[in-house]
């Protein structure tokens, strides 16, 4: 195992990021592999108001570059690919990269994180930016004085649902039941809120351009009659959940229904011996930039504790 890295880290969000701090303070010369979204989640963002340390706020990007310089000032080394392949089953383990680069490490950390599901509508891709986001928080601002549809049942919708009524004008929750899945309190800010309309029963079908590159309208659906109704919107957000970017990890590592990375509770380590998960990937319940990080330092911990042992 010489030619084997001691660690590499998959993922560059705060809990790749933070992995990579404590494990290059922890001397085991980590390498990140940056995925296709450097910086993840939070560098689609605007301000992040709830990490501690940051009394002001800062921009998501501009703390995922700090995250990075510190990484880095430890010697962390950061490759600008994402990992296509990998094989879990013997030691080193084998990562294969979009740079056609392979990687051998004699540990793993998973710090993959989650990606915004989309309803798949053709539209709705093209119009990416132009009116359609998946992220209230980076683009509500955007929406000042429009008119807004949010998709979604569950606390993320109910949450941006409430955040854009600071700026649009109105505010429309199409729920493809007729109940929403969201905590009490969540349901009740939003149901109380005189700027939001719920649309039970109601799906999408269509994003409306009508030639203009940007949202005008949506064609919506009742779920139960069928019926179908044309609407004016400006805007469409989409709310209807994460799913972690595990893919690549599909009979290997121990995956839930949905695929998050099952780990020993309490810990990062995983169903494989050397691997370990944290952030988004493994963490269903959470979602924070915070628990991120904090999933990570315990990943980086838990690594320098299993080379440690490796070698007694
Ligand atoms: P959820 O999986 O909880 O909810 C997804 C919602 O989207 C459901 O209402 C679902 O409908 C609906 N949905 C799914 N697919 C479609 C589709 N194709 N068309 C229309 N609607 C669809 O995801 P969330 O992101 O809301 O929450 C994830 C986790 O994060 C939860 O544990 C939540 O509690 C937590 N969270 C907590 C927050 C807080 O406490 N402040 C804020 C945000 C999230 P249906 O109900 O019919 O399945």
């Amino acid at each position: 195992m010489t030619d084997a890295l001691k660690t590499l880290i998959l993922g560059s969000g705060p809990a790749g990021y933070t992995a990579a701090i404590y494990a290059a303070r922890a001397n085991l010369a980590p390498v990140v592999l940056a995925g296709n979204q450097p910086g993840g989640q939070l560098t689609i963002t605007s301000d992040v108001e709830n990490y501690p340390g940051f009394p002001e706020g800062v921009m998501g990007p501009e703390m995922m570059e700090m995250f990075k310089r510190q990484a880095e000032r430890f010697g962390t080394k950061v490759e600008y690919e994402l990992a296509e392949k990998v094989d879990l089953s013997r030691r080193p383990f084998r990562v294969w990269t979009n740079a056609e680069k392979e990687y051998r490490t004699q540990s793993l950390i998973v710090a993959t994180g989650a990606s915004a599901l989309y309803l798949g509508l053709e539209n709705e891709k093209k119009l990416q930016g132009r009116g359609v986001s998946a992220c209230a928080t980076c683009d509500g601002f955007f929406f000042k004085g429009k008119k807004v549809y949010v998709v979604g049942g569950g606390d993320s919708a109910c949450e941006e649902a409430s955040f854009l009524t600071k700026f649009a004008r109105e505010v429309h929750l199409l729920v493809r039941r007729d109940a929403l899945r969201a905590s009490k309190i969540m349901q009740q800010r939003v149901l109380e809120h005189p700027k939001v309309t719920v649309h039970w029963n109601t799906q999408v079908l269509d994003v409306l351009d009508v030639a203009q590159g940007k949202v005008t309208g949506l064609l919506l659906e009742d779920t139960k009659t069928k019926a179908r109704r044309q609407v004016d919107a400006e805007g469409l957000f989409l709310a209807i959940g994460h799913r972690p970017n595990t893919e690549l990890f599909k009979g290997m590592l121990d995956l839930d229904p949905v695929g998050y990375i099952r780990t020993v509770p309490g810990k990062t380590a995983t169903n494989i011996a050397g691997v370990f998960a944290c952030g988004d990937a493994q963490d269903s319940y959470y979602r924070q930039a915070i628990t991120a990080a904090g999933t990570g330092c315990m990943a980086a911990i838990e690594v320098e504790r299993w080379l440690e042992a490796q070698h007694a």
